[in-house]
């Protein structure tokens, strides 16, 4: 019997790991990574020495076939993202579906919790979260201008990821169709950096405008709900 362990890493913080986690990481037979380079610091740090290999949003059907042959062999192996949980506008649920449905009896899949950036954001954004509608990346073009529309009119609060690229123009387009509600961007969370910003979209449009510096990292943005 295998057991196949999904891992949250940290967003930021090499501090931000359970003991758990760490434990799982040196003991598995395997770790698949997003990104070998990226997931290699962090095990550097640990000094966990367990095989890596990738496995990512390319990865063709034949690492998925050789993954799902490893856990028939029964061995133990973790899944990581290059940074928080996997699955969450990252790679692993697809992997997941296809071992549950291959390996139905002689699998074991268990998460491991970890920060995720949408957990950590929510914590700290003051907006209500008991229920609240989570978008990963918005589309660059098609539906792109509906979601705006829905995120004016929701009686939920509308959260995204959103990149340094394109947070400029996510703005501006908050400022055309939701400017009457509450935003709040959380930038380089639980990093050197970490920020958070709020108003109304043109206040914080404005905010970064006039401080292009601020305008790299990872980014999180917040529509609070209609009142
Ligand atoms: N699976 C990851 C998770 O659970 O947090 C999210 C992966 S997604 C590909 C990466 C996006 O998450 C970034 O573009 C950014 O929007 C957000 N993100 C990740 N780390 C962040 C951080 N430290 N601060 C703010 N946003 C972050």
């Amino acid at each position: 019997m295998s057991t196949f362990y999904v891992i949250g890493t940290p967003i930021g913080n090499l501090e931000d790991i359970t003991l758990r986690a760490l434990r799982i990481l040196k003991e598995v037979d395997l770790i698949l990574c997003e990104d070998t380079r990226v997931t290699a610091k962090l095990l550097k740090h640990y000094g966990v020495s367990t095989p890596k290999e990738s496995y990512h949003e390319h990865s063709k059907s034949a690492k998925i076939e050789r993954i799902i042959e490893l856990v028939r062999e029964g061995k133990n192996i973790a899944l990581v993202s290059d940074a928080g949980t996997p699955g969450i506008s990252d790679p692993g649920s697809f992997l997941v579906a296809k071992i549950r449905e291959a390996c139905k009896d002689e699998v074991t899949i268990v998460s491991v919790p970890g920060p995720s950036a949408l957990t950590a954001f929510l914590s700290i954004s003051g907006a209500p979260t008991n229920d609240f509608t989570f978008l990963g990346f918005l589309p660059h073009k098609k539906g792109r201008e509906t979601l705006f529309k829905e995120m004016d009119e929701s009686s939920r609060a509308t959260v995204f990821y959103e990149s340094p690229h394109r947070i400029l123009k996510t703005l501006e387009s908050l400022v055309k169709m939701v400017n009457k509600k509450r935003v709040v961007v959380g930038r380089e969370l639980t990093k050197m950096y970490e920020e958070i910003v709020s108003g109304t979209p043109s206040d914080v449009l404005q905010y970064f405008k006039s401080q292009k510096e601020k305008v790299r990292g990872e980014f999180v943005v917040l529509v609070f709900p209609s009142s």
